[in-house]
């Protein structure tokens, strides 16, 4: 069954409870609700590992398979309608669900106290018994993304009203989340002390799995930032459920080939250990007074973005860089020409547009989920109408 059913209300819900396993009757009046006009997604390959890792000494927060399966679910309809809209089908991350409608949530109880698993260095012991954890139980392991989530620390500094103490970023195909009592759906978009943190705690839940799922920051061009709100890989972990928050053209065509998006059937062999770069040719940037033109020849099967920002351009700082799916065009001797326009008044957001220095990353995405950037830092002071900028011999690495 492939069409778009919407509920009208939380009654026809509540008679077809298990229509698509999200809205089970136990789940709370506040999910049936935000769940009420979900879409059906095209059935996925891989799906995405959850994991609710404590310390030995600490215990996972009242009800959170509840909880979490309420949060991920809203999540994930949310990935599927911003796919959707970009043109990449209703396709999400996957997620094992269990009979009873909740998320299939692993719970790993670690063999250390819960202070060894830390914010800051912690997520590595925390991994290493994930993944003893995967070796004992393969059939549990869907997939090479895997998001832990774990209970806020209680002390001096943390605590209900201030989560934390835990991990709480993406570090390749991993992420890391926190809970705490009141991270309830029914908090989303309340202009409430529990609100508010809620957006911030969520917002971060759905901006690191972001990470996780191979994305990179990135912030949208000014008029589809009019128009859609904060990309949630920019600044949207601050108003994800409260203000207008969107995914880009540029984060929808990776997650295009991201493997827990991949749809049964089609789903190819992900991650190679040894990918093969882009081979790039003729690749241009020309100011023409009102844009930056950039084309490019290449293998037709990369999906390439191209960003432009500020310097610094470290991870972290990378927040400004405003992304441009690049269109595909004709193909002559197995290359495909791409082309973006970057017109400077989408980038009002941007410091040094026409004064100092500012950097053109390229990323390359392959159907197999490895992806390739390049770095071409030019200076705006040396550049005059109908100049290109000298792009050099482009070095690759892998990754974000
Ligand atoms: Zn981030």
């Amino acid at each position: 069954m492939k069409a778009l059913i919407t509920f009208s209300s939380i009654t026809a819900l509540a008679l077809a409870p298990s229509l698509f396993g999200a809205s089970p009757e136990h789940f709370s009046e506040a999910a049936k609700m935000r769940l009420a006009d979900s879409i059906e997604l095209e059935q996925p390959a891989y799906k995405l590992n959850v994991v609710y890792f404590t310390g030995n000494d600490n215990e996972p927060i009242a009800d959170y398979q509840r909880r979490i399966s309420e949060l991920l679910l809203y999540l994930q309809q949310f990935y599927a309608k911003e796919m959707d809209r970009n043109g990449y089908g209703k396709r999400a991350f996957g997620l094992s669900m269990l009979p009873n409608g909740e998320v299939d949530i692993i719970l790993i109880r670690g063999k250390k106290g819960h202070k060894e698993y830390s914010y800051g260095t912690g997520h590595n012991a925390c991994l290493e018994e994930v993944n003893a954890y995967f070796a004992e139980n393969p059939d549990k392991k869907l997939s090479h993304h895997t998001f832990v989530i774990m209970p806020t620390h209680y002390d001096e500094q943390y605590g209900n009203a201030n989560p934390g103490g835990v991990p709480f970023y993406g570090l390749g195909r991993n992420c890391f989340a926190l809970d705490y009592p009141d991270f309830d759906i029914k908090y989303l978009g309340q202009d409430t002390p529990k609100g508010r943190l809620l957006t911030k705690w969520y917002g971060g839940f759905a901006h690191e799995l972001g990470h996780g799922l191979n994305l990179p920051h990135n912030d949208g061009p000014t008029s589809m930032n009019q128009e859609f709100g904060t990309p949630l890989m920019g600044s949207g972990n601050y108003t994800f459920g409260l203000k207008p928050t969107y995914l880009t053209p540029s984060t929808c065509s990776i997650l295009n080939y991201s493997e827990t998006f991949a749809v049964a059937g089609k789903a190819p062999q992900f991650y190679p250990e040894q990918p093969a770069e882009p081979t790039v040719k003729d690749l241009r940037i020309i100011f023409d007074g009102e844009n930056l033109n950039v084309s490019l020849k290449c293998e037709e099967k990369f999906c390439v973005n191209a960003y432009i920002q500020d310097p610094g351009y470290q991870v972290n700082q990378d927040y400004d860089a405003i992304a441009f799916r690049m269109q595909d065009g004709a193909t002559n001797d197995g290359l495909n020409c791409k082309t973006a326009t970057m017109p400077l008044k989408e980038l009002t957001r941007l410091k040094n547009v026409r004064n100092g220095e500012q950097a053109v990353d390229l990323l390359f995405g392959a159907p197999d989920g490895s992806r390739f950037r390049t770095r071409i830092i030019f200076n705006w002071e040396v550049l005059k109408t109908g100049d290109s900028i000298p792009t050099g011999e482009l070095q690759f690495r892998q990754g974000y």
